[in-house]
């Protein structure tokens, strides 16, 4: 009976395997023609400023539609894939410009000057010529460098120290804002940190998730939050959900949250109401 059980489990796990390998190469062929079936679009989550109560930025954040499919596949599914291929550079370029021109358009439309976030992967990153598109992207867009934010992982910044310092100097010597996403989930050295030239630090939703009854998550807040300060980095805590955490967060002097307890990330027609409307309620 062992035996037999250990069969089935064998033949269970192989068919698994077998359908999970199928399904991960119909999403990647898919990919390959989302670009230019233009299954992409973006949304954009508003970041709020503790001090104003007002939104002072948003991050634009990938979405995919296949058109052979009802429902929109997740990031965490798709993105792993974009990078293990490496379209995610092509991918991420495209975001890049499309997110600038919506902002363009925004500026045009009266819009307030906010920053605008956008994601950069690590293989995108390392792909050498960062600094050269984002040149590129703010001669032919005209945003104003002050306005875009790159947001890095941590895992970027701890890869080849040397090339990557030199490569955060090129592109903040061109105006533009560095973050460090998901932060205090890598192993940042704190030795590394204060050589980069950063702005902004986003507290990791793992920890925000814990406040405030948890004492460990309370205790890595507030050492991100003492760091930032000496650092002298803006502080974003992402995946704000109750208000007890807003609380906590804002009486902890947290520069800016961002999460679904003031808005999900909305499509631009949807942002641009929500913005004006925030707006509204604070004058
Ligand atoms: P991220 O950059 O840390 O973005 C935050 C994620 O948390 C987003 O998920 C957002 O929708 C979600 N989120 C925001 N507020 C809350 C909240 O209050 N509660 C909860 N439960 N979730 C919240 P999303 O859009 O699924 O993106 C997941 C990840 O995919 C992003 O994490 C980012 O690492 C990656 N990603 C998204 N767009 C891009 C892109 O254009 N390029 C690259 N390279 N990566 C991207
Ligand atoms: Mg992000
Ligand atoms: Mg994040
Ligand atoms: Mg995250």
């Amino acid at each position: 009976q062992a035996k037999q059980l250990g069969t089935n489990k064998y033949a269970f796990y192989s068919r698994d395997l077998g359908e999970r390998l199928r399904e991960r190469m119909v999403r990647e062929s898919g990919l390959h023609r989302a670009l230019e079936r233009d299954e992409f679009f973006l949304e954009y989550q508003p970041k709020i400023a503790v001090q104003t109560g007002m939104v002072c930025g948003m991050e634009a954040l990938l979405r995919w539609q296949p058109t052979t499919q009802g429902s929109q596949v997740s990031p965490s599914e798709f993105i792993p894939i974009l990078e293990e291929t490496g379209m995610i550079v092509e991918v991420g370029n495209w975001v890049l410009e499309t997110a600038c021109r919506q902002h363009l358009l925004w500026q045009q439309q009266g819009m307030p000057p906010l920053t605008l976030s956008v994601n950069i992967s690590a293989v995108q990153f390392h792909a050498g010529n960062l600094p050269e598109t984002i040149a590129a992207l703010i001669q032919q867009t005209g945003i104003a460098p002050d306005c875009l934010c790159l947001e890095l992982t941590e895992s970027i910044v701890m890869q080849d120290i040397e090339q990557t310092v030199a490569t955060l100097h090129r592109l903040r010597e061109q105006g533009i804002k560095l973050s460090i996403d998901d932060f205090g989930t890598g192993y940042s050295s704190l030795n590394y940190l204060q050589r980069m030239p950063l702005t902004e630090l986003k507290i990791d939703r793992s920890f925000v998730m814990n406040l405030p009854q948890d004492t460990s998550a309370i205790a890595i807040v507030d050492s991100v939050l003492t760091l930032s300060k000496s650092l002298n980095l803006t502080v974003v805590a992402e995946g704000v959900e109750t208000p007890q955490q807003a609380a906590f967060l804002t009486a902890r002097q947290c520069h800016q949250l961002q999460g679904y307890l003031f808005s999900r990330p909305l499509g631009a027609a949807a942002f641009e109401a929500f913005v004006d409307f925030s707006c509204k309620t604070v004058r």
